[in-house]
Order: C-alpha cells, then structure tokens, then sequence
C-alpha cells in the first residue's frame, strides 16, 4: 500500500492567491431544462479509437439527438487527453517531440467519430490553451477555498521508467514490469487536494440526489467508498514535464486527472456558452473510472465553488463489452475494430446493434453473429420489409404512388387499436430516454413496427385490393401502415440518422430536422398528408444472405490472431502480402510448411533508425555462435525499444537477407500479428533456450 505522508505547508502561493483573487462569483447561472449538455470521457491519445470508446461516443451521439428531437439546445463534447508520463516516454521512443506527437495520434479520434455518424459540437483537446488556461483558473479557486498544501508524496518508482507504481503493479519482489529490474522508495514535494474535507458533503448529496450517479450498483460502490472516509489526494508530480504547470510553481506538473477531468468545464471556455451550458446534464463513462468522476471530480468542482445545483446532473457509468464472450484483448480487438464494423455493416447498423443489444449500464457481449441477426430480423424483416411490401405492391399499384386519403366511415376496430398501440409506443420510447435506457426505447420502436406487420396481415389488403368495393378500405389500411412507419422514423432516427432519413425520403419525407424549442417526438397520430407522393428505391436495409453471413463470419472471425502483422507490409522482408481480409488457400503439406526455419529468439538490443520512425532495429539471439542477428522489424508504432529487450519471439531464421539501403540489411523476420501501431508479438509460453527450434 501507499505510504501517504504530508505536512501542511500552508504554502506562500496558496496564501498569496487567496489575497489576490475575491470570492468566487462566476459559475452561478441557472441550470436550464431546454438546454442538454453531454460529454464522453476524453479518451487517451495512445490507444486508437475502438469498440469501447465507439459505444461511449456512439451512446452520447444518441442521446444529443434524441434531445435535439425534443426541442432543446445541445451540446455533445468530446476529445482526447493528452498529457502524462506515458505519453512523453512513448514520444521519446518514436523520436518525436510529445507535441507532434500527440497531434497525430489526436485527428485518429477526430476522423473516427463521424465515421460513426456521430456528430459532437466541440472536440476538446488538453494541449490546447483554452484548456490549460481554464485547468489553471480552477486549480486557483480550489487553492484559493485553501483546499491545495503543499506535502510530501512517497511511492515506489522505477528509475528507468521515470514513474512511481503502485505495488499492486509491481512484480514479485518489487520488480517494475516493464524493466524487470528493482524500483526505489522514493519521496518528492507534491501538492495535495483536500478531498477528506468532501466526503460527507458528497455522501449527502448522493443520498438526496440519486438520480446524480447512475446505475444504482455504481451508486452504491461509490457510497461504500465514501463511506471508508476519504484521504487527500496528491495533485502534482516534478519528475516529468508533459502536462499543465501549477500556477505559481511550474517545476509541479498537475496530476492528469486534474487536468483531464477539468476538460468538462475548460471547454465551455469563458464566455456566455459556460452560462448557457453548465453543468452538464449528462456525463457518460466507463465503469472504471467512476471514482475519478464520481468523487473527485464533484470534489474539485465544490472546492471551486460550484453549489449543489451547478453540478453534473448525471454521472452515468456504462458496462463493459465482451467480444464474442472473450474479454477484448489485442488479437480480438482486431475483430472490432470500429472503422471496420461500419465499413462491412454500415454505421447506422452498428449504431443500433450496440445500443439494442447492451442493456445500458450492464456489461454485454458484442457477436458478429448477433450484429448480423438484428440487422436481418428487426432492421430489414421488420421495419424495411413494412415498408417495401406496402409502397410498391400497393401504393403505387393502387393509389398512384401517392399516400392514400383516410376515409372515415371504412376505418374499423383494427385501425383504432393501432393508433392507441403507437402511441402507447412513442410514450415507452421517450420514457426510456429519459430513463437512460434506449435498449428500450428501440425495443418499443421495433416494437410498433412489429405491430405494423401484424396489423397489415390482420388487414389482408391483397384481399381488399381484389375488390374495387373495398377500396376506401385498402386505403384506410395503407395509410395507417404510412403513418406508423412515420412515426417510426423519427424513433429510430436518434441511433439510425441516415438510415431514417433514406427511409422518409422514400415515404416522401424530409429529413428529420430538429427544431430548437420545437418538440417533434411524435406523439400525437397523423402527421402524413394524403396525396403527397412516394419515392420508392432499393431497400433501405440490405438483406445479408446466409452465403454474406457465412463470409462475414470468416473475413472478421480471420482477424483474431490469424491476420499477419503490419509488418507484412512494411517490412519487404515479408513475401506475401495478405490483408487479413482473405485467408490464405488451404492444404499446404508438412514439408512445405517445415521449409520455414522458425526458431525462438530472445531480443538483446533494440534501437530506433534515425529517420524511420516506423522501423527498430533489434539484435536478437537465435543461439547461434556467430553471435545475435540483426533484424530491421517494422514495429516501432508498438513498441518503445526499451520494452523489448530481454523479450522472447518467434523469428523466421531463413529467411533471405533483405536489404532497406543506407546499410540497413534484415537477416530474418519476427511474427506478430494486429494493427501497426497495437502489434502483438508472437512468443511461447515456457522460458527456452535461445535458437530452439519452434514447429
Ligand atoms: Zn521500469
């Protein structure tokens, strides 16, 4: 355990900052119901966008525009968080400056969102100076209510890696992980937040607020923690230099949750957008962060003066997804890649699977399988098949391509129970909303497009279009299938916006666009005109055949584990170049295979090539007398050199010496496999011998 010792200095800055700044007096505007901020997490630049982060954003998408359906204003935030040690040693490593190089690991999420039909209204980075100008104003009001000292922060730190761990992350004997080599007691100044002086006013507030922190199990997590009493927080480091300076004195870098839970309130920047925004109503995150969100950050921001009401509305932890019910590790990652999904199912598909299928704030499973029975059952053989079974064989056929009149005196009992059944719908969806679950809400939408196919069957049109006597009566029965299919649109359209959209152009709809201060959920039966005519097309959904499925299965299923490493491209060593997305023809023999002289190898050296800020160049014994070979390996995305040394891996040993010029000559190819810059090298499982043969 961490040993915490401080003393309270008192210190001259926070002395000097109480004098110099007043009482707080901004922050105080009043909390407006017509107005609905969200934000995501800001996610770690490191890591690339993937399925976890794709169901936040995507979640927060969803709820923006359901709100914006309901007439307010809103505003979805989102970005990255870019500071840390982690970061400047992972700089360091590829050569680049933490500047350039977060800049370029930064547009990776800002390219992948509306990939995603997500639309966020801002993107907030922590490099930027809006933000470390807002981080700086609050760590003063913090210190100014004198909830900032000065201490003594003592943990275990690795040297080598510049970085304190818990001991909970170390190995055995106090080893860091990452050197295997002894970390040191260490003690360093640090700034500490009183965060013991507010753990009776949260446990109060979460007690007369439950709606504040959600779901219920995270609430209850979150008390218990409280409820142990809370300690002060060390809130500063002087032993890396990536991150925002405390005012008053730079050698403190902040602690980067101070600094990243802070983006929430910086973006707002400091004009009207702040008082016409905060708090914010919605706050989503993963169920691993709460206590940063939960405690602290409503910590920092009483410390700072906001009251009760000026705090979030919602703290909303959602659960973890499982991949194909494997925890989602490296290789599987690969399977989900977010880009990916909505390239081979489309975004608005993706969309609804992942928020149809995961209760939210319940851990879930993402399956392809599931991903491709939901498209087909409720997207293309409920809704899409209500729709192309009425316009063409009916609509066109019988009332010219226009949307029939409603004749009172043919309607009959059907008829009044599907409208009482829609609106009853439409009340579910929106309570569902509200209630933090659209599960349900698009539960109750395919709900009422299910009611719509049974009603049309009930009705039989075929019949009644056989009789000219029963013509008003068919057009009764269109006409109500139009309506619901209307109304479906608008339901569906938070998670499926372009989807909906392709949908109403063909009923001969606009597009959904919201109106601020206009409610447009559809509640009240009978917004279609008659006469307005149809656009029919293709079908809005497409049909994926048992022959798509079996191939979707294998493309995705090929690239867990078996997709070749990145290196395939990069490095020319590497004959053949296969993508992953095709697996290489069957029914090679085991002399064939017994061609390629695998051997294991264990890295001795590793260093960066000046200039390729893609290539390492590694010595890795294979146990051979002539000492270790050179390989030039295409994996500095994923690695910093330091971690591999003293590292096992699979080297293809005969391969042909390959030349990349300047001098730089390969004699063999390690295996490894996933994205270039996520690699996963290729080892065994038991320590052995250099040069052992691997078969
Ligand atoms: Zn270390």
């Amino acid at each position: 355990m961490h040993k915490w010792r401080w003393r309270d200095s008192g210190s001259a800055f926070v002395r000097r900052a109480r004098v110099e700044r007043g009482a707080p007096k901004r922050y105080t505007a009043p909390p407006s119901m017509k107005r609905f901020y969200v934000t995501t997490p800001i996610y770690y630049v490191t890591d690339a966008p993937h399925l976890g982060t794709a169901y936040t954003t995507i979640a927060a998408d969803a709820f923006a525009r359901y709100h914006q359906l309901r007439g307010k204003q809103t505003r979805f935030l989102t970005g990255t968080d870019e500071h840390g040690l982690k970061l400047e040693r992972e700089a360091t490593a590829r050569g680049l400056s933490p500047k350039a190089f977060v800049d370029e690991m930064a547009s990776r999420y800002v390219e992948a969102w509306p990939q995603l039909l997500c639309q966020p209204d801002d993107f907030i980075r922590t490099t930027e100076p809006r933000h470390e100008s807002g981080v700086q104003e609050l760590w003063k009001r913090c210190a100014d209510a004198g909830d900032i000292y000065l201490g003594d922060f003592e943990g275990w730190y690795c040297v080598a890696c510049e970085g304190y761990y818990t001991e909970k992350e170390l190995l055995e004997g106090n080893v860091c992980a990452v050197h295997k080599r002894p970390v040191e007691r260490m003690r360093e100044a640090s700034y500490f937040f009183r965060l013991s002086r507010y753990g009776d006013r949260l446990i109060d507030l979460y007690t007369r607020h439950p709606e504040m922190l959600q779901p219920e199990t995270r609430r209850n997590e979150v008390m218990s923690f409280l409820r142990e009493g809370l300690k002060d927080l060390s809130v500063s480091r002087t032993s890396f230099k990536w991150g925002i300076p405390v005012p008053g004195d730079p050698a403190h870098i902040m602690f980067v949750w101070f600094d990243a839970l802070a983006n929430y309130l910086t973006a707002l920047g400091d004009g009207s957008l702040r008082a016409d925004f905060w708090p914010p109503t919605l706050q989503l995150l993963g169920k691993d962060i709460i206590r940063f969100h939960c405690v602290y950050w409503p910590a920092f921001l009483m410390s700072a003066g906001f009251p009760d009401d000026q705090l979030p509305r919602t703290l909303f932890a959602h659960g973890f997804l499982t991949i194909n019910g494997e925890k989602m590790g490296k290789s599987t990652r690969n399977t989900v890649e977010p880009r990916r999904l909505a390239e081979a199912f489309g975004p608005d598909e993706v969309r609804y699977y992942l928020l149809r299928e995961i209760a939210f704030g319940q851990d879930g499973d993402f399956s392809h399988l599931a991903l491709i029975q939901r498209i087909r059952a409720e997207l293309g053989g409920t809704v899409g098949n209500l729709l192309h079974r009425t316009l063409g064989a009916f609509v066109q056929k019988y009332f010219d391509g226009k949307v029939p009149t409603r004749v009172p005196a043919a309607e009959d009992d059907l008829d009044s129970v599907l409208r009482s059944t829609a609106e009853a719908h439409v009340r579910e969806a929106a309570a569902s909303w509200d209630r933090f679950e659209p599960h349900r809400a698009l539960e109750a939408a395919i709900s009422l497009a299910s009611a719509g196919n049974k009603y049309f069957d009930e009705c039989a049109p075929w019949a009644l279009a056989k009789d000219p006597t029963k013509h008003d009566r068919l057009g009764v029965v269109v006409h109500h299938v139009l309506e619901l299919l209307r109304i479906v649109s608008v339901l569906l359209w938070p998670v499926l916006p372009s989807k909906m959209n392709e949908l109403r152009h063909q009923l001969g709809l606009e597009p959904v666009t919201p109106v601020i201060d206009r409610d447009l959920w559809p509640f009240a039966w009978g917004g279609l005109a008659a006469g307005s005519a149809i656009r029919p097309g293709a079908p809005v959904f497409r049909n994926i055949t048992k022959d798509d499925e079996t191939r979707l299965l294998a493309e995705f299923a090929a690239l867990a584990g078996a997709a070749p490493a990145a290196t395939a491209t990069k490095v020319p060593a590497k004959a053949t170049k296969t993508s992953g997305d095709s697996l290489p023809p069957a029914g090679i023999s085991y002399d064939e295979f017994a061609k390629t002289d695998l051997r294991l190898g264990v890295v001795r050296t590793a260093e960066r090539i000046p200039k390729k800020d893609k290539l390492l160049r590694l010595t890795v014994d294979i146990g051979e007398a002539s000492g270790p070979r050179t390989i030039i390996a295409g994996i500095a995305l994923s690695f910093a050199p330091e971690d591999l040394v003293g590292r096992s891996v699979v080297v293809v040993a005969n391969l042909a010496p390959r030349d990349f010029g300047k001098g730089l000559v390969s004699h063999g190819m390690l295996l490894a496999c996933g994205p270039s810059e996520s690699l996963a090298l290729a080892t065994v499982d038991k320590p052995q011998s250099p040069g052992t043969r691997v078969k």
